[in-house]
């Protein structure tokens, strides 16, 4: 029969059960110790030695330990693993623990010490700065769908901004895209199939709760003041914070009053546009390569994760655009003030993270320097932008939010020393002359070290030894130390001297004198320990008091940052403020492609502008030409472009007039993509098919060799139907690459599409790209002659050329591929014929009485009706 198991294993394990799938961190003195399962994982993760300890059922206990200091680097790790951890710490020391046992008269030998899991640390979650990256931020996802409709609260807890949104069960995908969240929260009845959700109970999802929490965290009577919200949002809100109550232990960290979001309010986007237009991340994976790093010059962090939001969810108002496009225009025509703006904010520390952990009460007095130095940089913010005229309302605004601190400041500036520690524990940030008794208690401890170090002096004099040290360390404290041949001079009864311990080369004592001055030190440093202690809450409790001044502080120098980096990057770009319009247009006037311009650069060449206008008139461009011509290229330009202008940015191209978009759609031809699996096709067949029923009048559609992941026939006759649906049904502005060149032929019959194509030249037999478009079909495909300068070797090629001769004749005997497609009979007119049909069918339906009829009668009513359809 297995044994029992020990005292402290059944502590464990209740602590696992309260963990449930997160790891287990264990404290034990200096180490956070990992058990059974837990150990293996986390072993494997941190690349760490698993060893055993112990026997439970019978079987050897895996185990694997990390240091307590430096825990946090390890937590990092397995967070990036995709980990959750829990974290028991030790709730009362040894010493506390056998009075307890004492008191409750359990053998004080076996007292095992209380434990009690004081924190989950998961990817949403995080306030530290070693586990945070600065330029992005963190957010944490909760979503409550009820009967026809998912409510969505974001937040991020290192800077406390929350909002709310509603959204439509078939765009959550679409919004989680947006949002781009470190972990998301689900109830757990339900179910996407995904894994990667954290399941919560459904009755932490109830809407009453949210705005009862929400009252009371922000201690309102009601919440009309801050916006709409509705129930699904406010599900969502309750769904939030029960996580962060779970997360935190009942801790709830900062959270700023939320914003409600609305969802017109936004160009919307769905994952598979963000991942083609590559906008955060490039498709390698990483921020090289992608827009935002090819945009971003932000002086500070903060700035930097309000870019990314920017351009994650560009706006769709003309107002708010205009607002952000005018800030832009004052730091682009002022180079002074921009330079001058963008030296104070790189001085200044990320006041809103440092807030974040003071309000979560994992603050230190680094994060109290921070606030000091970021609110005064703030202030000489505020006083340059006062400085300047005809600063535009988002910029006046967002000064205003910049004051109001100058008490704060002062306050943080007499109690701190210049450069605090992150750690407390060891007291040294509270500065000279801002407390007497504090001043008085260190200079105790100083006189006393001063002391030691003339007892010092006077004992080797006395002794006649000049190797005599007086030496500190954590057991003993301070002691005597000589060498051991000397040792026999000390240990004389008369000597003064008293024996303390006798090691290998050297012998250790103390005396009186020795005693006395090590507790004076000992009592000031302690005394004084305190003092800086009761100084620190009490300016956290300040800084606390002020914290939604503080955070909207933060949130307008990030403001104020994206507005004079988007007009640096302008600079920088030679880019253009665009030209917002209502109307359905996209004109652009040398028009560039901002990572592929950066990336040519670099290797010295030149990119070549292209223009671009669709109107109503002429609102679906048909691209042909050869492959490597720079049709997808100028496809992305484009939505780029109109992306950045809604984002509140100027644009790469000499002009441009944008009629706003409410949605933006990418999609690329599959066959990019092979290597990912035969399913591509089918991938991009669903992602078209939701442009198909998506997109509006006011949408814009980049279309890139759509049909091109399946047979020639298969592949153009798809290509050839979605631009009929985009040009009849549809009506939005769109740019369709192909290079099927039997669809030129749908011109003559879709009067608001033209044919354009990236023109190429022969020149000597070789193959020049000039990647410049033109009007007009392209001629011929070129097939041949990108393959050649490609390097396919010349007698393939040879080869090549007569099999397509052949073919081209039999082309031109029978009228190729696409012969007899133009008699199809448009596509709007064979729906509608459709329609008509089954209008009929419906309404001979809505006639029939069933409950009249006899089943022979009802047999011979379905034969009619079969025979109709
Ligand atoms: P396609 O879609 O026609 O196959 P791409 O747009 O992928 O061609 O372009 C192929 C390459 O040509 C790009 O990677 C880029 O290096 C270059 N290129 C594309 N457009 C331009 C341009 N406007 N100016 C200069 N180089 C370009």
């Amino acid at each position: 029969m297995a044994a029992k198991p020990t005292p402290m294993m059944e502590q464990y394990l209740a602590l696992k059960r309260e963990a449930g799938d997160a790891l287990l961190f264990y404290r034990m003195g200096d180490f956070f110790e990992l058990f059974f399962d837990d150990a293996k994982v986390a072993s494997q993760v941190l690349d760490i030695a698993l060893t055993t300890r112990g026997e439970h059922g019978g079987e050897p206990v895996p185990m694997c330990g990390v240091p307590v200091h430096s825990a946090e680097g390890y937590l990092a790790r397995l967070i990036k693993g995709g980990c959750r951890v829990a974290i028991a710490e030790q709730t009362e020391t040894p010493d506390e623990a056998k009075e307890r046992a004492k008191r409750e008269g359990k053998p004080v030998s076996k007292a095992l010490v209380a434990r009690d899991i004081v924190r989950f640390v998961t990817a949403g979650t995080l306030t530290e700065e070693a586990l945070l990256e600065p330029r992005r931020a963190n957010l944490l996802v909760a979503i409550a769908p009820v009967r026809d409709g998912v409510g969505i609260a974001a937040c991020d807890i290192s800077t406390g901004r929350m909002s709310l949104e509603d959204c439509e069960p078939d765009r959550l995908d679409a919004a989680l895209a947006r949002l781009g969240a470190s972990e998301v929260v689900a109830p757990d009845d339900w179910d996407d199939g995904t894994s990667d959700v954290i399941t919560r109970p459904r009755h932490d999802f109830r809407s009453d709760d949210g705005e009862a929490r929400l009252k009371a965290i922000h201690g309102l009577a009601t919440l009309d003041g801050l916006g709409d919200f509705s129930r699904p949002m406010l599900a969502a809100a309750a769904g939030l914070i029960a996580y962060l109550d779970h997360a935190g232990r009942g801790k709830l960290p900062f959270l700023l009053p939320p914003v409600a979001r609305g969802s017109a309010a936004h160009l919307a986007m769905d994952a598979a546009t963000r991942s083609s237009l590559e906008i955060l991340t490039a498709q390698s994976g990483g921020r090289e390569g992608s827009l935002i790093a090819c945009v971003d010059r932000c002086a500070t962090g903060a700035g930097a994760r309000q870019l990314a939001e920017d351009l994650s969810a560009p706006l769709a108002d003309r107002a708010g655009i205009e607002a952000r496009l005018a800030s832009v225009q004052h730091f682009h025509s002022d180079p002074l003030l921009r330079a001058d703006l963008r030296a104070i904010l790189r001085q200044a520390p990320d006041i809103g993270r440092a807030l974040g952990r003071l309000v979560a009460g994992r603050g230190s007095p680094r994060d109290l320097g921070q606030i000091r130095d970021g609110l005064s940089e703030a202030s000489r913010v505020r006083d340059m932008l006062a400085a300047s005229a005809d600063l535009p309302p988002l910029l006046s605004d967002a000064s205003q939010a910049l004051g109001g601190h100058a008490a704060l400041v002062d306050h943080l500036a007499r109690a701190l020393v210049a450069s605090p520690p992150t750690e407390r524990s060891q007291g040294g940030f509270i500065a000279p002359e801002y407390d007497h008794s504090l001043d008085a208690l260190r200079e105790t401890s100083g006189n006393a070290r001063k002391a030691i170090a003339a007892l010092e002096a006077k004992y080797r004099e006395d002794t006649e030894t000049a190797s005599l040290k007086i030496k500190h360390n954590k057991v003993l404290g301070y002691f005597i130390e000589v060498p051991a041949k000397h040792g026999d001079k000390l240990m004389a009864p008369d000597s003064g001297f008293t024996h303390r311990q006798t090691m290998a080369g050297a012998v250790r004592f103390n005396s009186i004198g020795l005693h006395e001055e090590a507790s004076r030190i000992a009592e000031a440093g302690a005394h004084a320990l305190a003092a800086e202690e009761a100084h620190f809450e009490e300016l956290v409790g300040e800084v606390v008091a002020a914290r939604e001044a503080i955070a909207a502080t933060a949130e307008a120098l990030a403001r104020i940052d994206v507005a004079a980096a988007l007009a640096e990057r302008a600079v920088e770009g030679d880019w253009t403020r665009p030209e917002m319009s209502d109307e359905p247009c996209l004109d652009v006037t040398g028009g560039r492609h901002p990572v592929v311009e950066q990336a040519l650069a670099k290797t010295g060449e030149r990119f070549v502008a292209n223009d671009c206008s669709l109107g109503p008139d002429d609102r679906l461009w048909l691209i042909g030409g050869p492959n490597m011509g720079g049709k997808s290229t100028f496809l992305r330009q484009n939505a780029l472009i109109m992306l950045l202008a809604q984002a509140g940015s100027f644009v790469p191209a000499s002009s441009a007039r944008i009629g706003i978009a409410d949605r933006l759609f990418s999609r690329v031809g599959a066959s990019d993509n092979l290597a990912r699996g035969r399913s591509t096709f089918m991938v991009e067949m669903v992602e078209t098919a939701a442009i198909l029923s998506q997109a509006t009048e006011r949408s814009f559609v980049i279309l890139d060799e759509v049909g091109r992941g399946t047979s020639t026939y298969d592949g153009m006759a798809l290509a050839w139907a979605v631009v009929e649906a985009v040009h009849e049904q549809l009506g939005c502005r769109c740019l369709f690459a192909t290079h099927y060149h039997e669809l030129s032929r749908l011109a003559d019959t879709c009067d608001a599409l033209s044919l354009h194509h990236v023109r190429a030249r022969e020149w000597k037999g070789d193959l020049v790209l000039l990647h410049e478009l033109a009007q007009g079909a392209a001629d011929r495909s070129y097939g041949l002659s990108v393959a050649k300068l490609a390097g396919v070797p010349q007698p393939v090629i040879k080869r090549a050329k007569a099999v397509l001769d052949k073919l081209e004749k039999g082309r031109a005997e029978t009228g190729g591929l696409a012969a007899g497609l133009g008699d199809l009979p448009l596509f709007a007119v064979t729906a509608q014929a459709e329609e008509k049909q089954c209008d009929a069918l419906r309404d001979a339906l809505e006639a029939l009485d069933v409950d009249s009829l006899s089943p022979r009668e009802a047999l011979d009513e379905l034969y009619r009706l079969k025979a109709e359809a």
